[in-house]
């Protein structure tokens, strides 16, 4: 068994880091204040390889590991919060979409010029996605879409769109994607005023009759939701990283703060009661690590992983969170304030144990797996 990383991908990591530390840090405050999404964040993210890391080098990417992925994600993770989306969206184009498909739409995406987004989550259906309502009418030569998606990340900066759309009967099987061009007067966007991840900002999005053809149509009619939600499988232990990142990240500054700050005589650390609460943390965040690295370290070798990433999604954001909230307990009075980054993070992996799916959801597919279908909830 290796839990090591090879050179080359232990050099990407220290590459990562410093990019994030230079690059996306200094920005992570003004961005969340300013509460709007910087367009050359993609740019910056793009001159990295960042927003292709999973997509061929044919067209344009990386062609890297989900190992690999997953390493990017936490280094991202410890100073902005991330983009996700290029992860879950490139995943779904290369599995299901055709060869000329990708041709034409992934090198963008690489490239940081495409910024897309993925429309599952409806008003009035959210995990059970499956029951899902916006329309994708035949109009003779392809579909006209029609209906509401909301709580779409980036959905009011997005160009393109991965639309879940019922294309036929009721259920799974009657839900179809398509690859929708989101600039157009038949699309209208309004903003949330977030909780958290207020740089990157989610939106409701109208449908008017949106044209989309079989050009668009991202594999067969009918295996959309499949093909999402095997996606799900990926993104969801990607996801784990990013806010073990940022958990991370809290925890070696509270260490750090443990070490220099004094109380009573004595660095605030020498007491049992500072030092232990922390040395839980960091088991802990050690321990989720692992299944997330493991559900990666399974899709690359080809073998099932979707109970792993439900892990990795059930356990990571709120562990997260959770620690997050312990370091900043650890500061006192400091970190209550805007001042620090503390809260921030707080506030933006709260967000990740919904998004993609909650807690909940992810106990489902565990399960289902642990029990067998016929015997779980
Ligand atoms: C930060 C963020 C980003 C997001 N980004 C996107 C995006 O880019 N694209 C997109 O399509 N959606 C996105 N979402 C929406 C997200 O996927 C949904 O919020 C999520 O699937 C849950 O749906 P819901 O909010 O409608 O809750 P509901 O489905 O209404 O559930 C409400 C509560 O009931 C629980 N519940 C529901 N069914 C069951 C059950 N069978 N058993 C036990 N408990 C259950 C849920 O866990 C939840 O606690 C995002 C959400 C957030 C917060």
């Amino acid at each position: 068994m290796d839990f090591d990383l090879d050179a080359g991908e232990q050099a990407f990591r220290h590459e990562v880091r410093r990019f994030a530390e230079k690059t996306l840090a200094p920005h992570y405050q003004s961005d969340d204040r300013a509460g709007r999404f910087r367009r050359e964040l993609a740019a910056d993210m793009a001159s990295m390889g960042l927003t292709g890391l999973r997509i061929p080098e044919a067209h344009g990417g990386q062609g890297a590991t989900a190992v690999v992925a997953g390493v990017a994600a936490e280094e991202v993770g410890r100073a902005a919060y991330l983009i996700i989306n290029t992860a879950l969206i490139s995943d779904v184009l290369v599995r299901s979409a055709s060869e000329d498909q990708q041709r034409a739409w992934l090198p963008e995406i690489a490239a940081g010029a495409v910024i897309p987004c993925i429309c599952i989550t409806e008003p009035g259906h959210g995990t059970d996605a499956a029951s899902l309502q916006l329309r994708a009418v035949p109009d003779g030569e392809g579909w006209r879409l029609e209906g509401e998606k909301t709580s779409i990340t980036l959905g009011t900066e997005a160009d393109r769109a991965v639309v879940l759309a019922r294309t036929g009967g009721a259920g799974a099987r009657g839900v179809s994607a398509f690859w929708v061009d989101l600039n157009t007067a038949r699309v209208s966007r309004s903003g949330f005023d977030d909780l958290g991840g207020r740089a990157i900002g989610r939106a409701s999005l109208h449908f008017d009759g949106v044209p989309v053809g079989p050009a668009e149509l991202i594999g067969a009619e009918g295996a959309g939701f499949v093909s999402v939600m095997q996606g799900f499988d990926y993104s969801r232990a990607i996801i784990g990283l990013a806010c073990l990142g940022a958990a991370q990240v809290s925890l070696e500054e509270a260490l750090q703060w443990a070490r220099d700050r004094e109380a009573f005589g004595q660095p605030i650390g020498r007491f049992q009661g500072v030092a232990f609460p922390l040395v839980e943390c960091a088991t802990q965040l050690r321990g989720a690590r692992h299944v997330c690295y493991e559900a990666l370290w399974r899709k690359d070798n080809g073998l099932d992983h979707s109970a792993e990433a439900a892990m990795a999604k059930l356990w990571a954001p709120k562990l997260a969170t959770e620690v997050i909230h312990q370091c900043l307990l650890t500061f006192g009075h400091l970190a209550y304030s805007t001042e620090s980054p503390l809260g921030q993070r707080l506030r933006d992996v709260i967000g990740l144990e919904i998004g993609d799916g909650t807690a909940q959801v992810s106990s489902l597919v565990i399960a289902r797996h642990l029990l067998g279908r016929a015997y779980a909830p």
